[in-house]
């Protein structure tokens, strides 16, 4: 592992745990901390933008970047296809930049596999009431792609003891601190520590 790269982090949750506000919060705390833009088939969301939530390409473009080797992972997720692209992922990590991936945990199994050094964290809904609550009140969708949306957090849920960190988001500002706690906690470690502070080591053992 270079340990002057920054590091990689893997992020999963059923739809409607509130990751996605919980890791816009994160970066508005630590900005040197980047979000991978994933490229996907689905459909752009009222407030979406292309770019900034998602790359949003067709089926044929998709396949087309698969086929060219660009995707580290890609999955189908609810009948989309997701892919994370790999050319900025690397010269983000080399940069000194700690990545998140927020990706399911078919993309999470197939990244541990290539990047072992990853750190990976589940984050649950505190309940399954919860859970239809919050996609509920997002009122975007039907009560068939809502209970379909249930059925499929359920099967996402089912994956959380293959990760290294699980965060319960019950109270936002709890899973918040919790988060920003292992991000910090990771940053402390001997290796990342000893590149950091190369010259103070120095000093201090001369
Ligand atoms: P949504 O369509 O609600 O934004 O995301 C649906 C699911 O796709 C979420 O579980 C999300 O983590 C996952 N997802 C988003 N981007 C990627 C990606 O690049 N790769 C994989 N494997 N999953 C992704």
């Amino acid at each position: 592992m270079n340990h002057s790269s920054g590091i990689l982090y893997i992020i999963s949750a059923p739809s409607g745990a509130g990751k996605t506000s919980l890791v816009k919060a994160l970066i508005d705390a630590e900005p040197s901390i980047r979000v991978s833009v994933s490229h996907t088939t689905r459909a752009m969301r009222p407030g979406e933008e292309n770019g900034v939530n998602y790359h949003f390409v067709d089926r044929a473009e998709f396949i087309r970047m698969t086929e060219h080797g660009d995707f580290l992972e890609q999955a189908e997720v609810f009948g989309n296809l997701y892919g994370t692209s790999q050319s900025t992922l690397q010269q983000t990590l080399d940069e000194g930049h700690d990545l998140i991936l927020e990706i399911d945990w078919q993309g999470a199994e197939q990244v541990r596999k290539q990047m072992p050094q990853a750190r990976s964290i589940f984050i649950l809904p505190p309940s399954q009431q919860a859970l239809r609550q919050r996609l509920t009140n997002r009122g975007q969708d039907s009560d068939e792609i809502i209970e379909g949306r249930m059925r499929e957090a359920v099967s996402e849920m089912s994956h959380y003891d293959e990760y290294d960190f699980v965060i319960i988001n019950d109270d936002f500002a709890v899973a918040l601190e919790d988060l920003k706690a292992i991000f910090r906690a990771n940053r402390l470690q001997q290796g990342s520590q000893q590149q950091r502070h190369s010259e103070l080591l120095k000093q201090l053992l001369a």
